[in-house]
């Protein structure tokens, strides 16, 4: 079980569970995005086991009717034990579901791959797929230019994964102003859409901006437990807003990498606890 300090992150253990957290937010006008818990695996048979959760979870999401879809770490699906699994795993979940499928972007080493299988499969489902791209990479620029003309929408995000300085901005400052050159230039060439994953002010009224100027549609996807006033202020102003909600029995490091990455997490956390 899952103790109430972690709650505020995580969605429970069950499929289940996250559905009905994801039920509450639609009442709010949030939508979802759901994300099992689980990334690196080395043996096949847990990639398998969490593309079969994420079939059954896309059924569930279609049978309750709940505004929904899902994000897949290419880790989870067997990326770091071939390619070739991964491909198959991804393509078993997208054969499956009706929502739209996201794909969580890790470190460099798996970029290209993540990218190939992408644009494998957002062709082969007109669209209904997306993938994150993050602003630290360098590379980023060109793979957005590869990936203005599939169909399918882009989160971006500032990066996540520690990357060496060859390849990577290290600097705070640098990856924000990428940030908002990356998203100008997603606003004025995509048309299926642009996921603003930020919890940053800044990027969201810069996308606000942008918006207005170039009519693109966006959303903004934050995570659970990150700023989720800001959440259903934004969407009241009819903006689409998704929250990303992980859940599953993998809770544990993902909740210390939250505290970890912002100690106020946990203030937060503790504080959400006591005032119930
Ligand atoms: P930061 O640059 O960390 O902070 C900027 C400002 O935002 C802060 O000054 C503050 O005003 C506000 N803020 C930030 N965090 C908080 C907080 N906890 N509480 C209150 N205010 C806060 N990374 C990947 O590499 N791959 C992925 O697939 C990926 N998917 C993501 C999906 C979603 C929906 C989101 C939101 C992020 C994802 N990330 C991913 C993580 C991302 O790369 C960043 O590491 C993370 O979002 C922190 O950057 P930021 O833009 O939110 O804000």
């Amino acid at each position: 079980m899952i103790p109430p300090i972690a709650n505020n992150f995580v969605a429970g253990e069950t499929p289940d569970s996250a559905l009905s957290h994801v039920e509450g937010l639609n009442d709010d006008g949030v939508a979802g995005i759901l994300n099992l818990l689980g990334e690196h695996y080395e043996d096949p048979a847990n990639a398998t086991e969490d593309t079969e959760e994420y079939i059954q979870l896309a059924r569930m999401i279609a049978d309750r009717d709940a505004d929904a879809c899902v994000s897949v770490k290419p880790s989870q699906l067997g990326i770091d034990i071939s390619g070739e699994v991964f491909e198959e795993n991804l393509g078993r979940i997208v054969d499956a579901a009706d929502c739209r499928v996201w794909v969580d972007m890790e470190d460099h080493t798996t970029t290209d791959t993540t990218l190939d299988a992408y644009e494998k499969y957002t062709r082969q489902t007109d669209g209904n797929m997306g993938l994150c791209v993050q602003a630290n990479l360098k590379r980023t620029g060109e793979d957005l230019e590869q990936l203005a003309d599939l169909p399918g929408k882009v989160r971006l995000v500032k990066g996540a994964y520690d990357e060496p300085a060859e390849i990577a901005h290290k600097d705070k400052d640098t990856v924000d102003a990428v940030y908002k050159d990356l998203l100008e230039y997603a606003f004025r060439e995509f048309d299926g859409g642009i996921g603003v994953g930020s919890h940053d002010p800044e990027m969201i009224s810069y996308a606000r901006e942008l918006h207005e100027e170039y009519g693109t549609p966006y959303e903004v996807q934050m995570l659970m437990g990150v700023r989720e006033s800001a959440q259903t202020e934004l969407a009241a102003e009819g903006i689409p807003v998704y929250q990303y909600i992980p859940y599953g029995s993998k809770w544990f490091s993902y909740f210390y990498r939250r505290v970890r990455e912002r100690k106020e997490n946990l203030a937060f956390a503790a504080r959400a606890v006591l005032t119930g």
